[in-house]
């Protein structure tokens, strides 16, 4: 008997999903972050850096310039700096 298991449709699926969470993301201008607490690693969202300034993570304000204060799913802070790139 055949197998009804279709390999590239499942590729497919996954290629689907992950292009509609993809423009979902970008529908409501945020980026996934990854949590830098130690043995975390869980992603959080940030709205997106205007042109010209990159994402720096950190545990902490301790960087000068703009950032937001985000929280990933295990309540950890997360700020997230947009530094202008040289
Ligand atoms: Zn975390």
């Amino acid at each position: 008997m055949a197998s009804i298991y279709d390999r590239g449709a499942d590729d497919a699926f996954r290629q689907a999903l992950s292009e509609a969470r993809q423009a979902a993301l970008t529908a409501q201008d945020l980026v996934e972050v990854t949590c830098p607490h130690p043995d975390c690693g869980r992603t959080a969202t940030a709205p997106t850096p205007d042109a010209g300034r990159e994402i720096t993570v950190t545990r902490s304000a301790a960087l000068v310039g703009e950032y937001e204060k985000v929280h990933c799913p295990a309540g950890h802070k997360v700020f997230v700096h947009y530094c202008k790139t040289p």
